[in-house]
Order: C-alpha cells, then sequence, then structure tokens
C-alpha cells in the first residue's frame, strides 16, 4: 500500500502563506482533477472569481477529456474555463483543487512539476503532499469549505457568484448534506452561501436531479444487471455493476452520466459496500467505490493504486471486468473495517 504522511490541517502559517503567495502573483494557473465534479469545478471557478476581483489573471482549465459535464454548464464562470493545450508550459503559479494527486491532474499533471510554486488546496485522505504550499484538511466536507476559507482570508466578500460556484461544491460533495463529514459547520457554511441570493434550488436540480431522457434507460440497464454478493466485504455484502460505452453511446449520452449510476446501486440495503465499474472509452475501467461506514474503501482504493474519501473512492484499472471486480473483493475484503 501507498505509504502516506499523517493527516493534519492547514495551521496558521500555511493560510498565511497561501493568502501571500496569491497576493505576490499578477497570474494564476487554476487546476483540478480529470473528469471534474461539482467540488472540483466550482471550488475552482470560485476561487477564480475571487482572484479576478484582486485584479489577478486566472486561467482555470482542467485535463483532457475537455468536456464540462452538462450538470456544472450553468456555474457562473464556466466560460472562464481555458482548454489545457493554452496554459502556459511553465506557469509561476499553479493552484489545484479538489486533486489528492498530482497524477489525478490527467493531461496537467506535468504542470505540478513545471510551475514554480504549486498550491495545493485539497480534503483527500489519501492526499501526497505534492506541490509546494497546502491548504489540505481531510476531515472538511469538500474542497469548497477550504476555499471559502481562503476568500474570506483573502479579505473579498462572498457574492452570488462565488456563493453558486461554493454551494455546488458543498451540496454535491456533502451528498445533499446527508454523508457523515456533515457538521453545523457544514450546515453555517451552507446558511451563508444561501444569504447571497442563490437559487439553491435551481442549482441543486441542475446538479442532482437532471438527466437526457436517455439517461433512464441506460441507467435501467446497468441496474438490471446489477449483483448482490451478500459474502462480500467480509460478510458484510457487496454490490456492484458496470455501465458501457455502447450503452451510453446509444442513448446519445456523455460520458460523465455514468457517475450518478453509483449512487442508485448503494442504496441496496443488503450490502455495506457498493461498487461501479464505468467502461473507459479507451479500455480499462474507472471504479466507483462507496461504504455505508462499515468499511475504508479510501484504503482500498489506495491499494488499488486510486484514493479518495473513507466512504467513497475510486481507481482506475485495466483488467478486464472479472479481474478489475477479483481486484475489488480482494482490496475490499483487506480494507480496514472502522468502528462504528
Ligand atoms: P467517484 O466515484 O465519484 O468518481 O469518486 C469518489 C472519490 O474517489 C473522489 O474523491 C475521487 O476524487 C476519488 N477517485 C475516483 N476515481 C479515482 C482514481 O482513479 N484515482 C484516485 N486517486 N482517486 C479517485
Ligand atoms: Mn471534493
Amino acid at each position: 500500500m501507498t505509504e502516506h504522511p499523517p493527516l493534519t490541517v492547514p495551521t496558521e502559517a500555511e493560510w498565511d502563506k497561501a493568502v501571500a503567495v496569491l497576493g505576490d502573483h499578477p497570474e494564476a494557473v487554476l487546476a483540478c482533477h480529470v473528469n471534474p465534479d461539482g467540488d472540483a469545478i466550482g471550488s475552482m471557478l470560485a476561487l477564480a472569481h475571487a482572484l479576478m476581483r484582486r485584479g489577478t489573471r486566472v486561467l482555470p482549465s482542467f485535463s483532457e477529456p475537455f468536456d464540462v459535464p452538462a450538470s456544472l454548464a450553468g456555474l457562473p464562470g464556466i466560460g472562464l474555463l481555458v482548454p489545457p493545450g493554452q496554459l502556459p508550459a511553465a506557469p509561476s503559479l499553479l493552484v489545484t483543487f479538489d486533486t489528492g494527486s498530482a497524477d489525478r491532474l490527467g493531461s496537467l499533471s506535468p504542470l505540478a512539476d513545471s510551475a514554480a510554486e504549486v498550491l495545493v488546496i485539497d480534503h483527500h485522505a489519501s492526499n501526497t503532499r505534492y506541490g509546494t504550499l497546502h491548504l489540505v484538511d481531510p476531515l472538511a466536507a469538500a474542497t469548497a469549505v477550504l476555499v471559502e476559507e481562503l476568500v474570506r482570508r483573502l479579505g473579498e466578500p462572498l457574492d452570488a457568484d462565488i456563493g453558486a460556484c461554493l454551494y455546488a461544491g458543498l451540496v454535491t460533495d456533502t451528498g445533499s448534506f446527508r454523508f457523515a463529514a456533515t457538521t453545523p459547520a457544514t450546515h453555517e457554511l451552507a446558511a451563508r452561501l444561501l444569504r447571497t441570493g442563490i437559487r439553491h434550488d435551481l442549482l441543486a436540480r441542475q446538479l442532482l436531479d437532471t438527466h437526457p431522457a436517455g439517461w433512464l434507460a441506460m441507467a435501467g440497464a446497468a441496474l438490471s444487471r446489477a449483483r448482490l454478493e451478500p459474502a462480500g466485504a467480509g460478510g458484510l455484502g457487496l454490490v456492484w455493476t458496470d455501465t458501457r460505452v455502447a450503452e451510453l453511446a446509444a442513448a446519445g449520452l456523455a460520458a460523465d452520466q455514468a457517475e450518478s449510476v453509483i449512487d442508485l446501486v448503494r442504496t441496496a440495503a443488503e450490502a455495506e459496500v457498493a461498487a461501479v465499474c464505468k467502461e473507459l472509452p479507451g479500455g480499462g475501467w474507472s471504479v466507483s467505490l462507496r461504504s455505508k461506514g462499515g468499511v475504508d474503501v479510501g484504503a482500498a482504493a489506495v491499494a488499488l493504486g486510486g484514493g479518495g474519501h473513507r466512504f467513497a473512492a475510486g481507481f482506475t484499472s485495466t483488467a478486464d471486468l472479472d479481474g478489475t471486480m477479483a481486484a475489488v473483493r480482494a482490496a475490499v475484503e483487506a480494507a480496514p473495517q472502522p468502528p462504528p
């Protein structure tokens, strides 16, 4: 298993350094993880708005495939995104969001080595501490939580643009405030964001409750072949299925439409752990793992070369489906079972 340094929260010195570095640089390349979600893009655009207000030139981007998920296309500032090919090869400042390791930057990962300063803003327990400056808090419910604190320390008020972007990160990463990482402070942050006047109802519908009609058939096919393995996950139960490139294509769906299938599969009462193997266009599988709390699937994902959080994690497999699931079974079996 990959070794990671012990968990810490940002120190006052780290916050001060981050604020100083952002003040020192007239231009910042901003980058989030490959196949970005609401927290990745939302956190990145929120800081982009705050930095632009201070006169910083911002270049927010993410890896090829440079396709913005439809659920995020309405976020304020989405038009600021710069195609990855148009970024400087060696920026003086790179800021990364929601990205626990440099390889998760995908085609932008060389920037983590070429940039003079790399500020890492993240909440993954599996964060490898790449980069030169760190705002990493594995207890934060979302990277958006850290970005709000940074915006405050930069002296920039929250407005509706920043509010919408941070809310997108918060509502998606907390599963609409249902997951265990949600605390009173999470709700207090949500209250501050709502006070900026955002339409949280429209945002949540677009982020979580909107699919092309063809998604129903694709998800239906994936659900109909879901298998329950009661003896899996050390007897706690494993449920899993797969999504197929051909089925997405037949329904005219973009690749990110497979992401929400795990939220349906994980509802199976008989299984503590859920997995969805999403077929990749170039071959191999991107695997989502979820736990109800009885198994540390983050540790399982790290053992499989991926990462994530204790109860929501993933990895990429180059094996076939049988080989991928054999690896999942073994890693989940060996994963620590946190106390209740
Ligand atoms: P999801 O299943 O929603 O794609 O991802 C759940 C969590 O696992 C997220 O925090 C995500 O960043 C992480 N994750 C998903 N796939 C991978 C992967 O291939 N490698 C790593 N390191 N983390 C992943
Ligand atoms: Mn996140």
